[in-house]
């Protein structure tokens, strides 16, 4: 754990270099950390002049396995020989057990493949217009779909277009018409907004871009219960929260609920290639039929190959009670320092957001004092900071990384 060079704040000179030349060379929609990466192993990561970083934020849950985890990257390399890539056009020797071995995950019917969140996303709405249409006998051309204040459902003009952050959809418009925004936790908001025209409540069982905020304990049993009442279809955008992160293989299994709709994502694809899946029952997904939906790369065998391994994985469960063991050491750590440079935090497995005191400066601030003293982190909005670490780092190595939190909040 001890780190190979000094630190003195001072960028070293090929970080310097490199950081320059993707600044001049690529679009600046990123604002990243002056850090410039090469490897990586389980949850630790080296850059070009050699410095380790132990990784808390574990590419916002795309990193669930940690890095170059054997066992994704033994199914990945036997693909890479095999076979990578036919389009759905044919059907290849992969596909069928990723999406038997998923859907049986979720305890659903069938799999639709993508390869992005924000494609999964598009095809969640897609599928709840369609499903509205041909199944509720919603007027053609009129089905709304409800969302919650403060999302995050990645960058398409249509998704953009239903978030309430003026970064993600400034200067984008127009927007895709049919959504209406509710605050998220209100259930009678909810109710409220509901009309015959809803075909679907699209909603993060946990907001992991909005500081990891977590619902009341009645929420998600109550949007369960109105969507069944209202002939509604329930949406659960688990692409950040699911998949282990919180100590259950999805965020809902904490409130013992079951979304129509699973939209998954980041994780299933192991840290080595995006994938991405809808995942419901022959009613819902039924209704999608041949050329009405799809993708060149979607399904693709490299991808089903480490997807299948990925829910192989989480299958026997202890991933999750290895994030839901170390999810308490998180939290009362981050207990006993509400008071000491944090103002509140919401936790939930390995995952929390942490409210920085803004006397101590912005949340890039801390990342930036924490990236000095050796852990990578990521702050969302204003003075918050999300701590996602890979579900593989060991009870040493956290504690070690929130020994450093401690000493940069002081
Ligand atoms: C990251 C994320 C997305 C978008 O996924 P991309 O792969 O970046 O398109 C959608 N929803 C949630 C909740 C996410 O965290």
């Amino acid at each position: 754990m001890s780190l190979t060079t000094e630190r003195t704040g001072v960028a070293p000179r090929r970080t310097a270099e490199e950081v320059a030349r993707a600044e001049a060379r690529t679009a600046h929609n990123y604002h990243p950390l002056p850090v410039v990466l090469s490897e990586a192993e389980g949850a630790w990561l080296t850059d070009v002049d050699g410095r380790r970083f132990l990784d808390f934020l574990a590419g916002y849950s795309a990193l669930n396995f940690g890095h170059g985890h054997p066992r994704l990257l033994a199914a990945a390399h036997a693909q890479l020989d095999r076979l990578t890539l036919t389009s759905r056009a044919f059907v290849h020797d992969r596909f069928a057990d990723f999406c038997a071995a998923l859907g049986d995950l979720a305890g659903k019917d069938m799999v639709l493949p993508m390869n992005t969140g924000a494609e999964a996303v598009e095809t969640a709405i897609k599928v709840s217009r369609k499903w509205g249409y041909d199944v509720k006998g919603v007027p053609d051309g009129t089905a709304r779909i409800i969302v919650a204040a403060g999302n995050f459902h990645g960058r398409t003009t249509t998704i953009v277009g239903f978030s309430d952050d003026p970064d993600a959809r400034g200067g984008f418009g127009p927007f895709t018409p049919g959504f209406d925004i509710v605050p998220y936790g209100d259930l009678a908001a909810l109710e409220a907004a509901i009309t015959p025209s809803t075909v679907g409540v699209l909603i993060e069982p946990i907001q992991g871009e909005s500081g990891v905020v977590i619902p009341p304990d009645d929420y998600l049993p109550g949007v369960r219960a109105l969507c069944t009442r209202e002939q509604v279809l329930f949406v659960a955008d688990e692409i950040q929260a699911g998949l282990g992160r919180t100590g259950r293989t999805f965020a809902c299994d904490h409130a013992d609920v079951v979304p129509d709709l699973y939209v998954l994502g980041k994780a299933l694809g192991g840290g080595v290639v995006p994938v991405s899946a809808v995942v419901g029952d022959r009613d819902v997904l039924g209704v999608l039929h041949p050329g009405q939906h799809g993708s060149t790369f979607g399904g693709n065998p490299l991808a089903c190959a480490v997807g299948l391994k990925v829910v192989e994985m989480l299958r026997t469960g202890e991933f999750q009670a290895h994030a839901a063991a170390l999810g308490v050491v998180l939290h009362d750590r981050l207990a006993a320092m509400v008071g000491h440079g944090v103002v509140s935090f919401r936790s939930r497995g390995l995952w929390a957001g942490v409210d920085i005191d803004p006397t101590l400066g912005s949340g890039r601030d801390v990342c930036e004092r924490l990236m000095a003293r050796g852990v990578l982190a990521k702050d969302t909005h204003g003075s918050t900071i999300r701590l996602a670490p890979p579900l593989v780092i060991s009870a040493d190595d956290l504690g070690w990384g929130l020994d450093r939190l401690e000493e940069a909040l002081r």
